[in-house]
């Protein structure tokens, strides 16, 4: 039984590409409703660290493929501090770095990365879901591969100028159009990779936050939440 009694906690998946306001949503409704957090794409991050670390050139992927199993990748999943460490090192500002950012589509794309990153990832979700009242998952693949019966999924997009000007922020750039053409880069490596590129399905609920507050954005998210908490309690037979 989870914290709230339900037999199993709710997973709140959220798609969208960089800037969309995934992360600030994710958090908001997770400290709302005291879920958990859980940031895909620091374990993306942190894996890029690694390989970059370890002196493997992210662009040679045999070379990242062969090596991703040996990182120890572990999130923490509170909403108010979450945290990420690789082999025990806190990395939580070194993944934030322009040449993580640079280099963690191609590192992304890599098949053997992805298999075991995502194996993590529903670990993750299940210890939520069943020592927690739920948790919300934020990234590129949540409600089409690594979640995909979540009873909430989310597709946040807000126009390129919206996202540029948000990244711009979170990171302290002063070169907007920089950071446009930066992320314009990231989601067409996502948007077209092989293996689970970032796609917007049918069931997934559209969010255009450009003109939302996050207030706004992250209200209508909870109620959503707490719609198919009652839906999910309502056909549990107690
Ligand atoms: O969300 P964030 O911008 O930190 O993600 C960094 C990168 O990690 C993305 O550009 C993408 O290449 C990768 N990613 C992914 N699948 C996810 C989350 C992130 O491929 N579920």
């Amino acid at each position: 039984m989870s914290a709230q009694g339900h037999a199993e906690g709710i997973v709140i998946a959220i798609d969208g590409p960089s800037g969309s306001g995934k992360s600030s949503t994710a958090k908001g409704v997770a400290r709302a409703r005291e879920l958990r957090y859980l940031d895909t794409g620091a374990m993306y991050r942190a894996m890029t660290w690694w390989m970059l670390d370890q002196g493997i050139d992210p662009n040679d992927a045999a070379a990242v493929a062969e090596a991703s199993p040996r990182p120890v990748i572990t999130l923490g999943t509170d909403p108010a501090a979450p945290t990420v460490h690789v082999d025990g090192t806190d990395v939580a500002a070194a993944i934030r770095t322009q040449e993580v950012t640079t280099n963690v589509s191609a590192v992304s794309a890599v098949p053997e990365v992805r298999e075991r990153l995502v194996a993590l990832q529903r670990e993750v979700i299940e210890r939520g879901r069943r020592e927690a009242s739920g948790i919300v998952v934020e990234g590129r693949d949540i409600t089409t591969v690594v979640a995909p019966d979540a009873p909430v999924k989310i597709f946040l997009t807000a126009s390129p100028e919206a996202r540029a000007d948000r990244r711009s922020k979170e990171v302290n750039a002063a070169d907007i159009a920089a950071t446009q053409a930066d992320l314009a880069r990231r989601d067409q490596l996502d948007s077209t990779r092989a293996d689970s590129p970032l796609t917007q399905t049918a069931d997934a609920l559209e969010l255009e936050t450009s003109n939302l507050t996050l207030d706004e954005v992250i209200a209508i998210v909870v109620k959503l939440a707490d719609e198919a908490a009652g839906a999910v309690e309502g056909s549990t037979p107690r």
